[in-house]
């Protein structure tokens, strides 16, 4: 089974259900430049991924030969997915390919995507049709079918038989377009917006009139992939429907330097608030190196009466560890009490379904101990599954109280430098406007990668925000310069200290 399957315009978010789970089921992906690469991440481990090109410069397939591939994978019994950038059947030749599967006698569907031609102007702030402005759309290729003559497109006939005008692959020939449609009758002030990479963080827009809108296109040096809508339209962007574009942190680049597996929620949430993320997981989370003190205090887990938890990593490893031994959290003794460093550690902890009794007001080591030594802690033994290097002074607290305090290492993060160079030259270039650290960790590893000289070097040019007091000192220890603390020591404070430092310069917004 052969499914064409349109992949939306670029926001990974606008794929189908039905195309994720084509993708996710398919044992081979052919794919060509304008489908999101994220996307190949539902694939399953095996999957064949078969790039077809259409990347300037690059090799690329015929359509001829992507048909023929096509053909063999189905006659091979293969089940595949063609993902196609925005939908295969708008100017995605993906009717083409369907035929082509017909006349061989190979199965195949259809699933639909977003087109760009109606994404794009959506994140640019354009409803294609609009009640008393615009009561129908068109979608024309501006692309010059080098095999054909001139009279691919009828542009007499286009310029008046639609109000809205959509135009794909049009960016190359602007100017002759513009000239046609006026010539045809268009008013030389009708409205056009060219709208780049519409949908991802890269979105840009230029507006103008059917007179201007070439130069301006010229001016700002606007490339394709590009979708141009002409008409009245136009106008309700200017009106302030791009909420894209507005959005606070729109056109930022901003660094999370978190282990990878925790990277997530720090980057959807900065990316919902439309800032391009760059992930450089300066720490991977590993296996302790012995396995030794954990395990021995998994078959004590009785004697114990606080578990206490100072990362989403020590949850992870004990129950993964309990796992190992054909365990589960039933062994957790039942008058335990559980305590959690904060709220993403206890979000954690109710997640795998343990109750959590206690979460300090203040998000740091001292202010845990605080609460838990409300009870008396003398004789009590309390254990702490965490990193295998972390900071000390929890348990030391603890044991002044007069408890017996284990810390098995259940975890190690190490130092990772992966995507380094390409980090550095766009620090140097300018191109990043704030990186953010969640962590002293964070911080010691990113130093670790670059050197202490070139790593303050590096930040020196860019934001830097912290994610609380801990974290800020230990980067002025290393002679590096912070902008901003999080008032709050959690995520959604290190988003507003972000927000502080970046949303308050419109200077640097949009265009
Ligand atoms: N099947 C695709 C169109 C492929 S033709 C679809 O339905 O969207 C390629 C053209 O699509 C590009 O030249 C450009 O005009 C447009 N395009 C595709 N993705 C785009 C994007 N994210 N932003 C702007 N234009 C895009």
């Amino acid at each position: 089974m052969i499914y064409l399957v349109g992949s939306g315009p670029g926001d990974p978010g606008l794929l189908t259900l039905k195309g994720l789970r084509c993708i996710k089921e398919a044992d081979a992906i052919v794919y060509d430049r304008l489908a999101p690469e994220s996307l190949l991440e539902h694939a399953q481990p095996q999957t064949e991924l078969i790039y077809v090109g259409k990347k300037p410069g690059k090799p690329t397939m015929r359509q001829e030969e992507i048909n023929t591939l096509l053909v063999e994978l189905g006659r091979a019994g293969r089940t595949v997915v063609r993902l196609k950038g925005g939908d295969p059947y708008v100017f995605g030749r993906g009717g083409e390919e369907a035929l082509a599967l017909m006349e061989a006698g190979i199965p195949f569907e259809v699933v639909p995507g977003v087109t760009s031609g109606i994404a794009a102007p959506a994140y640019a702030g354009i409803p294609v049709t609009h009640r008393g402005v615009s009561a129908s759309v068109a979608f024309v290729t501006g692309h010059e079918d080098p095999d054909k003559d001139h009279a691919d497109v009828d542009w007499t006939r286009i310029a008046n038989g639609s109000d809205t005008l959509v135009l794909y692959m049009g960016v190359g020939r602007l100017r002759e377009i513009s000239h046609a449609l006026v010539s045809a009758g268009r008013e030389p002030e009708t409205p056009v917006a060219v709208v780049r990479w519409g949908t991802v963080p890269e979105q840009r827009t230029v507006t103008g009139t059917l007179e201007d809108i070439a130069d301006r296109v010229a001016e700002a040096n606007l490339k394709p992939p590009a979708i141009t809508i002409v008409g009245d339209v136009v106008a309700l962007r200017e009106a302030g429907l791009d909420w894209y574009e507005r959005r606070p942190l729109f056109g930022r680049r901003v660094v999370v330097t978190r282990a990878r597996a925790q990277v997530g929620e720090l980057s959807e949430k900065l990316e919902r608030l439309g800032a391009e993320v760059l992930e450089f997981p300066t720490i991977e989370i590993q296996p302790p190196e012995d396995f030794g003190p954990l395990d021995e205090a998994i078959r004590d887990l009785d004697s114990f009466s606080w578990l206490i938890f100072t990362s989403v990593n020590g949850v992870d490893a004990l129950v993964e560890r309990l796992a190992h031994h054909g365990l589960d959290l039933r062994a957790v003794p039942r008058d335990a009490k559980i305590a959690a460093i904060g709220p993403a550690t206890a979000e954690k902890i109710r997640g795998v379904g343990l109750r959590v009794d206690v979460v300090p007001r203040e998000f740091r080591a001292e202010a845990l101990i605080e609460e838990v030594s409300g009870d008396s802690l003398v004789g009590q033994r309390i254990l702490i599954p965490r990193a295998r290097v972390a900071r000390e002074i929890l348990p030391e607290r603890l044991r002044e109280a007069g408890a017996e305090v284990f810390v098995p290492p259940a975890y190690e993060s190490v130092p990772s430098s992966e995507g380094k160079d390409e980090l550095a030259k766009g620090l140097e270039a300018g191109e990043v406007d704030c990186v953010t650290f969640t962590a002293s960790s964070t911080v010691e590893n990113f130093v670790l990668a670059f050197g202490a000289e070139k790593a303050a070097r590096l930040l020196a040019g860019t934001g830097v925000a912290c994610i609380g007091p801990i974290t800020a000192d230990t980067a002025r220890g290393h002679g590096i310069r912070v902008d901003v603390e999080a008032r709050e020591y959690t995520i959604p404070g290190l988003i507003e200290a972000v927000l502080d430092i970046l949303a308050a310069d419109p200077a640097k917004r949009g265009e």
